[in-house]
């Protein structure tokens, strides 16, 4: 018997969503272990977080306090987790593949001198009792099954979107355990956090994404993505040559040299499908490409395709839309 252990994230006094997908997968994964899903929060005042998770099957959460880590600190994590993860000794201890995931998970795994699969989309419980930990390898072209035989805790980064957020248990309840540590020394500070332009969910974090290429011709035209984005609560992506060419913004790039980007739905506008390009979202659930060349390589990655003028096909798409939601 053991238990599964999350990092739960926050952001802006709110528990991100992907802590809620990781939360219900843990509880899933506990069960089959024959243990408890826990979670760690960090931070400054984030007590009210915690009950947030019960719902989601997290039995006990150690709320990781300190006024130093108002603000996202690499050290100041790792310094603050590598005790506390000792002490509750979990099996498995799960994290999203987010930037501040990727930056200090890492580091925490070799402080705790264990492995660490990173970027998984799938996590099974191995006839052994062991993790199983999917991720994709040579830019999402094969699917290679990590497991940590010989360390614990077990550790993963899991790409957002990866499992869905389960049914909440209405009336659940966590024991909710306080601790203030010492951070030790930080050797760096974060001053400001800025955030970027959009006011839409981050990419790597989207759940519907429109993105546009090189066929857009001018920045003035994404204003078209940008209206069908709003109409389907989508985040507006861009390929690299759109980028290069001044068109959209470096932060919107997805690809190898841009973001990792998992959402239930992408739909890729004038986008031919070079490999560096689905390196970035080939694990979207449902792919959907317009494109003017039936002969287009992202007609082979695509679930649905249309033929066509993306000019064209776009206001369509956004009036029928906008017919079927009702707005
Ligand atoms: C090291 C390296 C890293 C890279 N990293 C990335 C990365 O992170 N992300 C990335 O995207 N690329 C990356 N690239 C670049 C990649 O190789 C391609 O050049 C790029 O993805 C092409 O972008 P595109 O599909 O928008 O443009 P193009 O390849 O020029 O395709 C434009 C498409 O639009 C179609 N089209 C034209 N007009 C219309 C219209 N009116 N309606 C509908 N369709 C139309 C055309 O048929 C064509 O298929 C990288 C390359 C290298 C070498």
């Amino acid at each position: 018997m053991g238990n599964v252990l999350i990092f739960a994230e926050h952001q802006d006094g709110k528990l991100k969503k992907t802590s809620l997908e990781l939360a219900s997968k843990a509880s899933e994964l506990a069960g089959k272990i024959g243990g408890i899903a826990e979670a760690v929060l960090i931070g400054n005042n984030i007590d009210a977080l915690a009950n947030e998770l019960a719902p989601y099957g997290i039995k006990k959460v150690t709320v990781v306090h300190s006024p130093k880590l108002e603000k996202y600190n690499t050290l100041g994590y790792v310094n603050a987790l590598a005790g506390i993860v000792k002490e509750l000794n979990p099996d498995i201890f799960l994290a999203t593949a987010s930037p501040a995931g990727k930056d200090f998970f890492p580091r925490l795994a070799a402080r705790l001198d264990t492995g660490l699969a990173s970027d998984a989309v799938d996590l099974k419980i191995d006839g052994d009792g062991k993790l199983l930990a999917t991720r994709p390898i040579y830019s999402g072209k094969a699917l290679v099954d990590l497991k940590i035989p010989n360390s614990k805790p077990q550790m993963a980064l899991i790409r957002p979107n990866s499992f869905g957020v389960g049914a909440a248990q209405a009336g659940a309840t966590a024991e909710v355990v306080k601790k203030d540590v010492d951070v030790g020394d930080m050797k760096a500070e974060m001053k400001e956090f800025v955030k970027g332009a959009s006011d839409k969910v981050d990419l790597t974090e989207a759940e519907i994404i429109v993105s546009g290429g090189r066929a857009m011709k001018e920045a003035a035209n994404f204003k078209i993505l940008q209206d069908l984005a709003d109409v389907i609560g989508a985040t507006v992506g861009a390929s690299r040559a759109a980028v290069d060419s001044g068109y959209a913004p470096h932060e919107m790039q997805v690809g190898q040299t841009g973001k990792v980007v998992n959402p239930k739905l992408y739909m890729a506008f004038g986008i031919s499908g070079a490999i560096q390009h689905l390196a970035g979202m080939r694990t979207s659930k449902v792919i959907v490409a317009v494109n003017k060349d039936p002969e287009a390589p992202i007609f082979q990655k695509a679930d649905y395709g249309i033929v066509g003028d993306l000019f064209e096909i776009v206001p369509l798409l956004t009036a029928e839309f906008k017919k079927v939601l009702g707005e």
